[in-house]
């Protein structure tokens, strides 16, 4: 008699997890139930007769969800993320439910993404690519600066921050970091200073985010620090949306006082990020009026989204599956 396989029942499928968590090793051990729409409250039902839910950074595993997923059978609950802020972990622990995540996928790809949008956004790249194809070859409006020479100030140098650090000093720009735990050794051997925040803000020509979301750093681009940022300075955020004050950038756009923003990330995103809203009406104005700004460029959280990351991501979250089931404990680190 053959053995029941464990039944994944996996929320807020793209083609790209569907496609990544089907080619991982050990996959085919498991039956997958591919689900599209979000996990909510109402929605949890859907993990009926399954032993694992998996879901992103979107869904939502409260209380009432996860009560659901556990008296569906759901005994864990496996996160294709590293953020667990949509959670619920005490009452996971209460109902018997053990949460994993993938707390690291790949720094690399969220440091080539930040540069991308850099590079982009200060060269006119998005601007350029549009006009070219209507057969517009003009050069108005498109002048850009040389990265050689200026300074860039990176607010957070963990993983990704000191990548991003590392390729900008590859450009020969003169870079500044602010870090609550800096590492001098690192610094010292790449040629970057640690600052205060203030320094940072009055001397950067670049600042690039890659602090987490905390109650420190929160807002902590506002209508006080883009004043002490010099005129034109150009704002890259790949780290969380509400590390900015989305009206007062607004306002210091307008103003003229910053000279352009790359966003990978907003405040608002949820329910919007990672939707094909084409054919309605957006509701929020302020996402609006930053797409009206010809030097804003925004991409909807796709910094992390290479080949590398989700092989990672549906590696550690198969494996970790895999233990679960047989009664092994997860990967290390990787559980709460
Ligand atoms: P990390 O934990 O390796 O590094 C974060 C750094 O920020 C640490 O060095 C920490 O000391 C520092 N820090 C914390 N509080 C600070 C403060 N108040 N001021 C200055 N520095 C502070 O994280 P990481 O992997 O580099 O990721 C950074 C952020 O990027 C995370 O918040 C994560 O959510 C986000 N992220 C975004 C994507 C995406 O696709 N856009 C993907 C992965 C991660």
């Amino acid at each position: 008699m053959s053995e029941r396989k464990t039944i994944v029942a996996v929320f807020d499928t793209k083609p790209y997890d569907r496609e990544f968590l089907s080619l991982a090793v050990g996959a085919d051990q498991f039956h997958w139930k591919f689900l599209e729409f979000r996990l909510t409250d109402e929605t949890a039902v859907a993990a009926h007769g399954a032993d694992v839910a998996c879901v992103f950074v979107n869904d939502v595993a409260d209380l009432n969800a996860l009560e659901c997923l556990a008296s569906s059978g759901v005994r864990h609950l496996a996160l294709r993320c590293a953020g667990f802020n949509n959670v619920d972990l005490a009452a996971a622990r209460k109902l018997g439910i053990t949460v994993t995540r993938v707390p690291s996928y790949s720094p690399h790809a969220v440091a080539e993404h930040t540069v991308a949008l850099l590079l982009s956004l200060n060269r006119k790249i998005h601007r350029a690519y549009s006009r070219v194809r209507e057969l517009n070859f003009s050069l108005g409006g498109l002048v850009g600066f040389d990265l050689f020479g200026k300074t860039a100030g990176i607010v957070g140098t963990g993983k990704t921050g000191r990548l991003v650090a590392e390729i900008l000093r590859g450009f020969k720009m003169r870079v500044l970091a602010a870090d609550i735990s800096p590492d001098h050794a690192w610094a010292t051997a790449n040629g970057i200073e640690y600052v205060d925040l203030e320094t940072l803000d009055r001397e950067s020509d670049i600042i690039s985010l890659h602090a987490p979301l905390t109650q420190e750093t929160n807002y902590l681009v506002n209508r006080h620090t883009l004043a002490l940022m010099k005129r034109g300075v150009i704002i890259v955020n790949v780290s969380r949306g509400r590390l900015i004050h989305t009206a007062a950038l607004i306002e210091a756009l307008k103003n003229g006082h910053v000279g352009g923003v790359a966003l990978d990330v907003y405040e608002e995103e949820e329910g919007v990020f990672f939707e094909d809203l084409s054919g309605e009406v957006l509701q929020d104005d302020e996402l609006a009026r930053l797409l009206t700004f010809p030097n804003v460029l925004i991409t909807a959280h796709q910094a992390f989204l290479t080949r590398e990351a989700l092989e990672e991501i549906a590696r550690v979250t198969t494996e970790n599956i895999q233990l679960l089931s047989a009664g092994l404990p997860p990967l290390e680190g990787t559980s709460f």
